[in-house]
C-alpha cells in the first residue's frame, strides 16, 4: 500500500492519557510502539482551575510534547481523521496510513461551545471567561478580581464532561476570595448544575452542601444556561426537570461548554451509536473494545462511566498496558478497571477535599487513615504541588 506505515501497538493521543500507556508499554518491553500526536505542547490540565482562581501561573501547566514521549517511543506528527478497524488502519490529516496490530485509542474530549448559543460572543467580552480553555483562564482570575457586588453565575452543562467537579470548584475559590476582601455579601454568587444535587456521593455531597451554605451560594439544580445574551449580559436557565427556562441578569459568568467525543471519531464504527456522547464503546473493566478486540479506549474519550479525570486514567492505563500485551500473547485478559475517580475539589483558597470513588460510588480512600469526606488543609498541598510532581514525574513515565 503506498504511503503506509506499519506499528505493532499505535496510540492516538498523546495526551495523560496516551502517554502513561505508552510509558507503561515500553516499561513492558514492547519495542515497536506509535503514537499519533499533531500538539507542540503537553498540558496538565488540573491546575487550570488554580489558574483561574491566581493561584498557578498558566505556564507551569505545559511542556513541550518532546520532554514527555517516553524514549523509543515513535511520534508521529499528525492528526488521526479516520479509523478502518476492519482494515485496522488509521489515516491522518496529511494522508498518512498507519496499519497496526492492536490500537490504543485516546485523543481526548472535544469542547462543543456552541451548542449554547451565544458563547462565542459572550467569550469576547470582558465578562464571561472559562476555565477550559488555557488561554482564557487568566481572564477567569482578573474578572474574579474585578468583580466587587453583583451577580456571579458559574454553570455547568448536562453529560459526561471533563472533571466534573471543576465547574464547582471555581466558584468556591472565587467566593473565598471574595470573603477574604470583604465583598462576599455583596455578590449574588449563583452555581448552576444540571444534577439533582451537590454531587453523586452522598458522603462528599453532604460536605459540599455544608460549603455552599457556608458562602451563602444560590444553587440551581436541575438546571443549566441554554443561551447567553452577551450584550444584554443574560443568560437563560432551563430548569430540565421543572421544564421551565428563566433569564438572569449577570456581572459575571464563568461556562463550562458541553462535551463529546471528537467529530471525527464519532463517524468511525468504533463510536458507540447508544453511548451518549458517541465515545468509543469498551468493556466498562476490561477497556477492550466491545465490537473489535484489537482496540482499546482508555481516558475522556472512553465510553466507561467513571468521572472523566486525570486521576482515572492512572487507573486504566496500567490495565489497557496489561491487557494489549496479553491480547498480542493470546493470553486471556486479567487487567481490570474499577471505575476508580477522584475529583480534588477545591472548597476554599487553602481548602481541598478528595473525592475519591469507583463504580460502586462510594469512597473508595487512598488514605484511609485520615477523614476525606471533609475539606482540609494538607490535600490543598497535595493537589497545589503534591499531585503536579506525581504528574509529571511518576504518572507520564509510567511508575505511578
Ligand atoms: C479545567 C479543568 C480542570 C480539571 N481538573 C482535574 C482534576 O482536578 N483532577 C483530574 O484528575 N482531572 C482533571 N481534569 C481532567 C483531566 O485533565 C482530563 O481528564 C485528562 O487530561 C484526560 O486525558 P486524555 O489523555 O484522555 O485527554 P487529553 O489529556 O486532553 O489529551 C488528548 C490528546 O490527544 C491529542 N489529539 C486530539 N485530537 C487528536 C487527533 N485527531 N489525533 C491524534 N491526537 C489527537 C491532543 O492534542 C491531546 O494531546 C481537568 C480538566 C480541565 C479542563
Amino acid at each position: 500500500m503506498p504511503n503506509t506505515i506499519h506499528h505493532q501497538i499505535l496510540i492516538i493521543g498523546g495526551g495523560s492519557a496516551g502517554i502513561s500507556v505508552a510509558a507503561r508499554l515500553r516499561r513492558k518491553g514492547c519495542e515497536d510502539v506509535g503514537l499519533i500526536e499533531p500538539s507542540e505542547k503537553h498540558y496538565y490540565q488540573p491546575l487550570w482551575t488554580l489558574v483561574g482562581a491566581g493561584l498557578a501561573s498558566a505556564q507551569e501547566t505545559v511542556r513541550s510534547e518532546a520532554s514527555v514521549i517516553p524514549k523509543g517511543v515513535a511520534w508521529i506528527k499528525d492528526a488521526a481523521t479516520d479509523i478502518d478497524p476492519e482494515q485496522k488502519v488509521v489515516t491522518t490529516a496529511t494522508g498518512t496510513r498507519i496499519s497496526y496490530d492492536r490500537l490504543v485509542v485516546c485523543p481526548g474530549i472535544q469542547l462543543d461551545w456552541e451548542r449554547i448559543p451565544g458563547t462565542a460572543e459572550a467569550l469576547a467580552t470582558p465578562s464571561v471567561s472559562s476555565n477550559y480553555d488555557l488561554e482564557l483562564a487568566p481572564k477567569t482570575w482578573d474578572l474574579i478580581q474585578k468583580t466587587r457586588r453583583g451577580t456571579a453565575v458559574f454553570a455547568m452543562p448536562s453529560g459526561p464532561i471533563k472533571c466534573a467537579g471543576a465547574p464547582q470548584k471555581i466558584a468556591y475559590l472565587a467566593a473565598d476570595y471574595w470573603r477574604q476582601q470583604g465583598v462576599l455579601q455583596d455578590i449574588h454568587v449563583v452555581l448552576v448544575l444540571p444534577t439533582p444535587g451537590m454531587f453523586g456521593v452522598p458522603e462528599f455531597a453532604k460536605e459540599l452542601e455544608r460549603v455552599v451554605a457556608d458562602y451563602g451560594i444560590d444553587v440551581r439544580f436541575t438546571s443549566e444556561v441554554t443561551e447567553i445574551d452577551a450584550p444584554g449580559r443574560c443568560v437563560t436557565i432551563t430548569d430540565n426537570a421543572a421544564g421551565t427556562t428563566s433569564r438572569l441578569d449577570f456581572d459575571m459568568l464563568h461556562i463550562v461548554p458541553p462535551q463529546s467525543a471528537p467529530d471525527w471519531l464519532k463517524n468511525t464504527p468504533l463510536a458507540g451509536a447508544d453511548v451518549p456522547g458517541h465515545y468509543v464503546e469498551v468493556d466498562k473493566h476490561t477497556l477492550q473494545h466491545m465490537r473489535y478486540p484489537d482496540v482499546f479506549a482508555l481516558g475522556d474519550a472512553g465510553s466507561t462511566p467513571n468521572s472523566k479525570t486525570g486521576a482515572a486514567i492512572r487507573k486504566q492505563a496500567p490495565v489497557v498496558a496489561q491487557n494489549v500485551v496479553a491480547s498480542l500473547q493470546g493470553k486471556p485478559l486479567t487487567g481490570s478497571y474499577s471505575g476508580y475517580a477522584s475529583c480534588p475539589l477545591t472548597t476554599a483558597r487553602d481548602k481541598m477535599l478528595l473525592a475519591e470513588f469507583d463504580y460502586t460510588m462510594k469512597p473508595t480512600p487512598s488514605f484511609p487513615v485520615i477523614d476525606t469526606t471533609v475539606s482540609r488543609k494538607d490535600m490543598w498541598y497535595l493537589k497545589r504541588h503534591g499531585l503536579p510532581l506525581m504528574y509529571w514525574n511518576l504518572m507520564l513515565t509510567g511508575r505511578a
